[in-house]
């Protein structure tokens, strides 16, 4: 071994203390699932983790409907100062069990565990914290005095970042006062049931939230639930598409945060080095698996050449390999239908006429896996420039005055996220005006916190999730 290289490095799994096999969380306990269970496995060996149960339509109904009585007969009923108590202690409990969240996490997702230890789960304990402090202070959240909540929220996320995901659905809409059955990804479950666990230890009351296992089609009788009042999802356009025309005509309320394909905009008088790291960040973080991902790099023609340099030799630097190894930089795709999925859209980068880069590392034999790829030379009609690859993979366009990186930056069906490069303030603000894009970035990206609101125009979605837009989403005016 060279000295520059690291020593294997891995985090316990001992302080894992898993089921064999977990059911539905249901008015406070678990309970077995009338549907086909199935099992959870780690990405990055292919190991089965847990079994895992399958709710049927009926399991939906009683999930609905203890989130029901709960919502009537106590949560809506308590003081947001009671409320708020329990989503600080929820936090507390998170804070507590934060390695072994952390762990469970990666394996179950195989995303590298200094990314679950260091962002997701000190932000899911953030989220609650933060709107614990709104629950006994919704009279200034701009509806007036005495709000009232929805009632039951339906809310179902992805396997991207299934704690964190959990955590913007379920902190605000208990603080609003509502109640929740949540649908965690068919691919991610663990976190979840661990989750229903720290609400048992947090004693919080009875179907105040419920989490139910299932494939796609739990989360589609879920959504059309008729005593389901507000519907929150986190996922893929084409799903967002299908939930936005089963609630059409209904007095559902909805929030949708779907996909993107956000530009990252390199102007020549950006700190290259700084740049570049921006650069991996953006799209290299948590294997590109990341909505608001910088999948596209624009940059300004005069440094290209550059700024690919240094971005290949930094790559070259990346560890791909086992989640739990506190030294890997890239871990596991997180199912073999996204290794797919990203396969098949890279070969047509290649086939379209892009230049593709790839790291040069090894893969490990089990697993899902897929090294950091750069295409060069991409135009914007390629489908590696408009469609959403949802991995590692980064396209690459030029540009030559500011005018044409916006245009180019918004020529797209998405509109979640941006980032500009550019050591000039006036350049930032002026270009981040006219970024059809909910979240721009500037000299950084992929930065979150509980009180930024986030969400996206056009394809990207509808509705605000995060701050006090996020809290909104869940509540009406004491007339309404
Ligand atoms: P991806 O394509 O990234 O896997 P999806 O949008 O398919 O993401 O999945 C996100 C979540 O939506 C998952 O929990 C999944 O089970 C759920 N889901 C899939 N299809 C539907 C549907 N028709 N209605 C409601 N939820 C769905």
């Amino acid at each position: 071994m060279s000295f520059l290289e690291y020593a294997p490095a891995p985090e316990s799994k001992a302080i894992l203390n898993l089921r064999d096999s977990y059911g539905l969380f249901i008015d406070g306990e678990f309970v077995d699932g009338g549907g086909k269970s199935f099992h959870t496995i780690s990405p990055a060996d292919e190991s089965p983790i847990a079994e895992i149960a399958g709710a049927s339509d009926e399991d939906v109904d009683r999930a609905v409907a203890a989130a029901r009585r709960a919502h009537d007969k106590v949560w809506s009923k308590m003081s947001g100062r009671d409320r708020g108590k329990y989503l600080f202690r929820i936090a507390r409990l998170v804070q507590e069990r934060a390695r072994e969240l952390a762990v469970a996490e990666s394996l179950d997702n195989g995303k590298p565990i200094k990314e679950s230890r260091d962002v997701d789960v000190p932000l899911v304990a953030s989220w609650f914290f933060y709107y614990a402090g709104w629950a006994d202070k919704l009279d200034y959240a701009g509806l007036g005095a005495n709000p009232r909540s929805l009632g039951v929220a339906a809310q179902i996320i992805p396997w991207n970042f299934p704690l964190l995901m959990l955590a913007w659905k379920i902190a605000p809409a208990l603080a609003a006062g509502n109640t929740v059955v949540l649908k965690p990804a068919e691919t991610t479950p663990l976190t979840a049931l661990i989750f229903a666990e720290i609400l048992q230890q947090a004693d919080l009351p009875a179907g105040v939230v419920n989490i139910i296992t299932g494939a796609g089609s739990t989360g589609a009788t879920l959504v059309r639930h008729p005593d389901v009042d507000k519907v929150a999802f986190t996922g893929s356009t084409g799903v967002g598409r299908d939930i936005a025309k089963a609630i059409a005509g209904t007095d559902k309320k909805v929030t949708l945060e779907l996909g993107g394909k956000a530009a990252n905009i390199v102007f020549d008088d950006a700190p290259i080095d700084q740049a570049v790291e921006g650069i991996v960040n953006g799209i290299f973080f948590n294997q590109g698996h990341v909505c608001c991902a910088g999948s596209r790099l624009l940059v300004q023609e005069s440094i290209h050449d550059d700024v690919i340099d240094r971005l290949k030799q930094r790559l070259s630097t990346l560890r791909l390999g086992d989640p739990l190894d506190k030294n890997t930089d890239i871990g596991a795709i997180n199912s073999a239908a996204q290794l797919a999925r990203i396969r098949e859209l890279t070969a047509v980068g290649e086939a379209e006429g892009a230049e593709r880069w790839t790291a040069d590392c090894a893969i490990p034999e089990k697993g899902f896996w897929f090294a950091p790829t750069i295409f060069t030379g991409v135009e914007a009609s390629h489908r590696i420039a408009r469609d959403e690859v949802f991995g590692p993979v980064l396209s690459v366009l030029t540009f030559r005055t500011p005018a044409e990186a916006i245009a180019k930056a918004n020529n797209t069906p998405y509109g979640l996220s941006a980032g500009i490069w550019s050591d000039k303030g006036s350049r930032i603000l002026a270009v981040a005006d006219k970024l059809r894009a909910g979240v721009v970035w500037a000299n950084t990206f992929n930065r979150f916190d509980p009180s930024s609101p986030f969400g996206g125009y056009k394809e990207s979605g509808y509705g605000r999730e995060g701050g006090r837009h996020g809290l909104t989403a869940y509540l009406k005016g004491a007339s309404a």
